[in-house]
């Protein structure tokens, strides 16, 4: 199975930064997916590095105002794009059926989603993390047969420094894929300390990485 590295920019970045990451990466020797998943206005600015959205609209077109198409993200040449991330959640008031809606946008307009899942401190704290995890990909990949990929991030990981360990790590993408057999990334706080013992882990197929993602030599370290 392919090993992706995937860099969520979120808010981030400029012209300035997608020339740097285009030249620095271009020639780069690695078996590794690389994956570019900076703010939808910078996709044109990509073309050696394959590239993914992080979010798109539920619609094809029409009256949504500041909203953009999975046709539009694929006529920028994006492959992937991000979805149900849990700042979509948090802050755009993204749910499950919305994400399930998004996803079939994607596959519709031939991108790959990336499908984000994770419980609360609270869920993990409790003993809540499967439960959590398997109704949200229930629900996120109902009447969906495509290959998808599947992102693991804890929310009390994402942006924190914090990680589960390693144990934890593998236990929880070993349950995922018994329930789907999709690749399935770890993302929350990955930094080139941690990279390579995460990327090491059996049923960890890539990685979802913000922070360490904008500063270029930082994000070749992870992989
Ligand atoms: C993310 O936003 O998907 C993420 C994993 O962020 P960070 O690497 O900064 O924790």
């Amino acid at each position: 199975m392919d090993f992706y590295v995937v860099a969520n920019w979120k808010m981030n970045g400029s012209k300035a930064l997608c020339a740097e990451f285009e030249a620095g990466l271009a020639n780069i020797k690695t078996d590794k997916k690389i994956i570019i998943a900076p703010p939808f206005g910078y996709l044109s600015q990509f073309s050696n590095l394959t590239t993914a959205g992080q979010n798109c609209s539920q619609h094809d077109s029409g009256a949504y105002t500041g909203e953009v198409s999975a046709t539009m993200l694929a006529e920028l040449g994006a492959k992937y794009v991000i979805l149900g991330h849990s700042e979509r959640r948090q802050y755009f008031n993204e749910d499950n059926q919305l994400i399930n809606a998004k996803i079939k946008q994607a596959l519709a307009n031939g991108l790959t989603p990336i499908i984000c899942v994770g419980e609360s401190l609270e869920e993990y704290e409790s003993g809540k993390t499967k439960t959590r995890l398997k109704n949200d990909l229930s629900e996120c990949l109902d009447g969906i047969e495509a290959d998808i990929i599947i992102a693991y991030e804890p929310l009390w990981a994402i942006g924190t420094g914090k990680t589960p360990t390693l144990d934890e790590i593998s236990t929880t993408h070993d349950y995922i894929k018994s329930l789907y057999n999709y690749a399935v990334l770890y993302g929350g706080s990955v930094k080139p300390s941690n990279a390579s013992e995460i990327s090491a882990i059996t049923n960890v197929n890539g990685l979802l990485v913000g922070g360490a993602s904008l500063e270029l030599e930082s994000f070749k370290s992870l992989f």
